[in-house]
């Protein structure tokens, strides 16, 4: 089945964010449980004998659906916000817009990749998002993770601060979505790595995780990444501590997988005259679980290289500005390994998160 989001009247192309059609005008909904749009009526749809609504963040625009049991009328990635700004804060609201909608993206690759999501409100530890600004609040908030939950500064989401911040960081890349996806690599390596063995392999690639995180910023912030950082790791930021590594890889991970799934669902493929160095197409897969890391290394390779010259057509920077070296690639594979290792069907998935969701009536 190809995940390519249509409009479910007329089959128009659609974007995850869609309200509504931009070519017939229909309300939608997006049902996860079948990543599908549905056309609404009064706000409503029923799907399999069940009555489903609109989430109760529409108005900011959440637009995927719920169950008519689900607390709050809050749906599947809303009810994973913890924290969020104050109901009269419109300003701050309004940025939670375009950071609740990167987070549904997230929620849904999540999901996809079969890597289990237990919220917070359902198991002590499980994850959560606290979405705060900094503006509003006046006083630092620092983005990262404790515990299952992820914290935001949806001042992020204000292009002349973040892109300030990444020339004055002297990154290369960074999103708002680039952020979800680092913080949620914390969360997943003690929720993936579950004995001593995978530990002991993790240690081997990424280093010693127990070792002192209070002196690694210090240094990193004294002195910078290493001179040859770019022998071994993706990132200078991924040189600081093992599980900034850790982290760093999994958003890779997730940025190869969710690219690659979006150019296979708008049906992107490389001519194998074209690419002239390999004598078969590059066709990219919606999912890479049964297929080893090389398949997935080599298709990034030469789609990235597409990307790449299609931004520069625009006069953009490159799409994906990271290289892969050897070091790097296997921390990847291991990536690819933990993850592909136990994948849990939809059903599963929520079924432990969200049991209203899950259900199958
Ligand atoms: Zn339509
Ligand atoms: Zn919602
Ligand atoms: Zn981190």
């Amino acid at each position: 089945m190809s995940s390519q989001p249509r409009c479910p009247h007329c089959r128009h192309f659609l974007y995850l964010d869609a309200l509504a059609c931009p070519n017939c005008g229909a309300d939608l909904g997006f049902h996860m449980l079948s990543r599908q749009f549905y056309g609404l009526r009064n706000n409503q749809v029923v799907i399999e004998d069940r009555t489903w609504y609109t989430c109760s963040n529409r108005s900011w625009a959440c637009n995927w659906l719920v169950r008519d049991d689900a607390p709050a009328g809050r749906c599947f990635s809303c009810r994973l916000t913890r924290t969020r700004p104050a109901a009269n804060d419109t300003v701050a609201l309004q940025k939670l817009a375009g950071t609740e909608e990167a987070k549904r993206r997230l929620v849904l690759q999540l999901a996809s990749l079969g890597l289990p999501i237990v919220g917070w409100d359902v198991q002590p530890g499980g994850l959560g998002f606290d979405l705060l600004s900094s503006l509003t609040d006046g006083r630092p908030v620092m983005i990262g993770h404790a515990n299952g939950i992820i914290t935001i500064d949806l001042a992020e989401s204000l292009d002349d601060r973040r892109e300030a911040l990444r020339v004055r960081l002297g990154e290369p890349y960074r999103t708002i979505l680039g952020h979800l996806r680092h913080e949620v690599g914390h969360y997943y390596q003690n929720v993936l790595l579950t004995d001593d063995e995978d530990w002991a392999r993790c240690r081997a690639l990424f280093g010693d995780e127990r070792a002192s995180y209070r002196d690694a910023i210090k240094r990193h912030y004294a002195l910078g990444a290493p001179e040859h950082w770019h022998d071994s790791f993706i990132s200078e930021y991924a040189t600081m501590h093992p599980w900034e590594d850790f982290a760093e890889t999994f958003a890779h991970y997730l940025h190869i997988t969710g690219t690659l799934q979006t150019a296979a669902a708008i049906g992107i493929r490389l001519d194998a005259a074209v690419t002239s160095l390999r004598d078969v197409d590059v066709i990219p897969r919606e999912s890479y679980e049964d297929q080893p890391i090389q398949s997935l290394l080599t298709d990034w390779e030469w789609m990235s290289q597409g990307f790449n010259r299609i931004n520069r057509a625009m006069g953009f920077g490159d799409l994906y500005p990271f290289r892969l070296v050897e070091p790097v690639r296997r921390k990847l594979a291991f990536m690819h390994d933990i993850i592909t290792k136990a994948p849990l069907t939809y059903e599963q998935q929520l079924a432990i998160a969200a049991p209203w969701d899950g259900e199958r009536a």
